[in-house]
């Protein structure tokens, strides 16, 4: 790859690289569990809703508590097993909602959403994959406490990877949504689109959930096709991101467009045009002249656009 020196090195995308080993061999034994629960080491993230709770003491917010200190701040709905770090045990802990309001008002603690946590760098990055891990599955848990074919109530089991039906002994296994994420490429341009949810100056991949009975390529295909009207032939993957909102897989993906016309679907999208690699490059640079900018270097958004800016027409080749 040749690479550009305007650019320093690669920074990390959050949510990716977690330093976790997950131990799916231990779920299922309660015993070694409850030991593990128990170890001197362990440590455990808590996640009320949308919110991570962490201990304000000290220069950098701490996300990790004590298993007895984590009982102290309010009745958990769930407890998961989110693996080892090294032998040390990690737990997430999903408490009631209206247990995180009392825990708003407290100086020795500080609620702040995951994005947040990625994008101002509170805690140390190692912790960032864990507590993705954990908002993932914990979310899964709060949303899906009903059998989705029978109706009735459903408990967790297998250390809170899987929810069975005690009356029509279903079981379920907790979801993960595949997001195609995308850069349509034409020559020197591609084309980057706005949402209405966007700061005003920010442009971005295009992207969109993949369908039911669809590969990867064909919902690239579709969804550019939707949102900006251009046709793609050739699809290239290039990397994936866990996106925990609430429990995404982003897909990112280079296309090669064979069409010039943009037709912007207006529900979809705010805005939508084509971009050439000097002027992404003064985006990603932050040197833009009318200050437009790219997502930060935490969402994967940012690294499809710099593969593009660095290499050109090349990230479409195998
Ligand atoms: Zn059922």
């Amino acid at each position: 790859m040749t690479k550009d020196p305007a650019f320093g090195s690669l920074p990390r995308q959050a949510y990716s690289g977690s330093l976790l080993e997950r131990g799916a061999a231990l779920r299922g034994d309660d015993g070694k569990l409850a030991a593990l629960l128990r170890h001197e080491r362990a440590g455990v993230y808590v996640v009320g809703g949308e919110l991570i709770v962490l201990k304000a003491h000290g220069a950098a917010p701490d996300p990790l508590f004590l298993p007895d200190e984590a009982r102290t701040l309010g009745a958990a709905r769930e407890t998961v097993f989110l693996g080892l770090l090294h032998d040390a045990p990690r737990f997430g802990v999903g408490i009631d909602p209206a247990a995180i309001e009392a825990l708003k008002a407290r100086a020795d603690l500080k609620l702040i959403d995951l994005r947040t946590i990625a994008v101002q760098g509170e805690v140390d990055a190692a912790h960032v994959p864990p507590l993705a891990e954990a908002k993932a599955i914990l979310g899964w848990h709060a949303r899906h406490r009903f059998c989705p074919n029978c109706g009735a109530g459903t408990v967790p089991v297998q250390a809170g990877w899987r929810r069975d039906c005690p009356v029509c002994k279903a079981e379920h296994f907790p979801r993960t949504d595949p997001v195609v994420i995308m850069l349509p490429i034409r020559g020197d341009r591609c084309a980057l689109g706005r949402s209405p949810r966007f700061p005003a100056t920010m442009w971005s991949c295009l992207a969109g959930f993949c369908e039911p009975g669809e590969s990867i390529e064909e919902a690239v295909r579709r969804e550019v096709a939707e949102e900006v009207g251009l046709a793609c032939t050739q699809v290239r993957y290039f990397a994936s991101q866990p996106w925990p909102f609430p429990s995404s897989l982003m897909i990112g993906c280079h296309a090669e467009a064979t069409s010039d016309e943009i037709v912007i679907d207006k529900s979809e999208i705010e805005d939508a045009r084509w971009f050439d690699r000097a002027e992404l490059k003064t985006m990603l640079l932050r040197q833009h002249p009318q200050e437009l900018s790219t997502p930060p270097p935490m969402a994967i958004a940012h690294h499809i656009i710099r593969a593009f800016v660095e290499r050109g027409g090349d990230v479409l080749i195998r």
